[in-house]
């Protein structure tokens, strides 16, 4: 039984599939152990990360995302150099303590200089103690590189699913989607120095409990130092939704989605685990469920507004017109409810990262 594997601690497939399988007192029993151990191992606060959408130009047609190439409805912008700093200065004086810098998937020689230019400015407008992540896909490792001296220090690239055959069923067959490439890329981000940050889509079509547990033991096995997962949500305007008559209610995606973390935060006490957009966009208390659940990440949106809806992955995505003062306010008021407070002004590694480097 669930709550047996709980007090054992032990991590095989078969027990996180039961565990992602509770429902009423035991899966009440798994929200509440993964609380605990939060509490037990890094506290209760949130580190807080301002979210940049630097554009929503994309060079990959994946079946899922409503920014892919193949999307000709969707309006495209880049943020402007000045935009970014100006929101880089706003997140490091309102005490956010770090930066999320995230895009489609661009890769060229000139994208490349850019970001690594921008990087800089923003280190010579904040101080070493502000953190930034980027979020910008599959680079080469020279590029990752780049970025790293030029001061990034954490990158977040989702593997979406650890299944080869998952993989393949959502993504096009080709070059630019290779299952291969993808862990190689997250190989390099580690070798080149960053926290590392990985994660997956839950409630996909085709999507097992099987899978989900094997997507917990694959982040495990490569020693992820953060994880961004969340619910997938349909886009009307993608391939993916031909198969919506598959999917499970979003609030059933969403549960799994708290299942998930939970087990996480059990099976890795140590590492940083977003509480993402999209639980917020299927429920309004979805973020705060996801903190208690055992998240400690929160990525408040700081994309000038004009732009907002138009980095629009999926339906009904949230906070586009909320701005960087609202969000804070809400997110304090709601913290308080689960007796947690922000960490502001704190960079915020993960223990983990620090723990793996001594
Ligand atoms: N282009 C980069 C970063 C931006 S996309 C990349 O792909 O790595 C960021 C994340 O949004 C993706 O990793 C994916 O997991 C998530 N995403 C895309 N479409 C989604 C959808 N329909 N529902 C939920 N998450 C989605
Ligand atoms: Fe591009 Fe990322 Fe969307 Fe794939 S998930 S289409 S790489 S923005």
């Amino acid at each position: 039984m669930a709550i047996d594997l709980i007090s054992e601690n032990s991590f095989d497939k078969k027990s996180i599939k039961a565990l992602l399988q509770a429902e009423g007192d035991e899966e009440l029993l798994l929200l509440n152990s993964a609380a605990k151990t939060k509490e037990k191992t890094i506290g209760n606060f949130v580190y807080l990360r301002g979210l940049i959408e630097l554009s929503n130009y994309c060079s990959k047609n994946c079946y899922y995302c409503g920014i892919r190439k193949g999307n000709k409805s969707v309006e495209r912008y880049i943020i402007s150099d000045e935009e970014i700093i100006e929101a880089a200065v706003l997140a490091y004086n309102k005490g956010l303590g770090s930066l999320v810098i995230q895009s489609g998937e661009m890769c060229s020689k000139n994208f490349t200089s850019r970001i690594e230019k921008i990087l800089k400015q923003i280190k010579s407008t904040t101080n070493d103690d502000f953190g930034i992540t980027l979020s910008l896909g599959e680079q080469s490792e020279d590029t990752y590189k780049r970025w790293f001296d030029a001061g990034a220090h954490r990158y977040l690239l989702r593997i979406e699913t650890s299944s080869l055959d998952l993989y393949h069923k959502i993504h096009p067959n080709n070059k630019t989607h290779d299952y291969e490439k993808r862990l190689k890329a997250i190989e390099s981000i580690r070798k080149v120095g960053y926290n590392v940050g990985s994660g997956v889509m839950i409630g996909l079509p085709f999507q097992t409990a099987d899978h989900l547990a094997n997507d917990l033991l694959f982040l495990k096995e490569i020693d992820v130092d953060m994880v961004g997962m969340g619910p997938y949500i349909e886009h009307h305007l993608t391939p993916l939704y031909k198969y919506k008559d598959l999917l499970q209610p979003q609030t059933e995606r969403l549960r799994m989605s708290l299942k998930m973390i939970a087990c996480l935060r059990l099976m890795m006490p140590d590492i940083n685990i977003a509480a993402t957009t999209a639980m917020q966009s299927i429920d309004a208390d979805g973020r705060e469920k996801a903190i208690f659940a055992g998240a400690n990440v929160v990525m408040p949106n700081m994309t000038p507004l004009k732009y907002r809806e138009n980095y629009f992955l999926y339906e009904n995505k949230t906070g586009v017109a909320d701005t960087l003062q609202e969000s804070l306010d809400s997110l304090q008021e709601s913290l308080k409810k689960i007796n947690h407070s922000i960490g502001f002004n704190q960079r915020g590694d993960s223990q983990h990262f620090k723990n793996r480097n001594n």
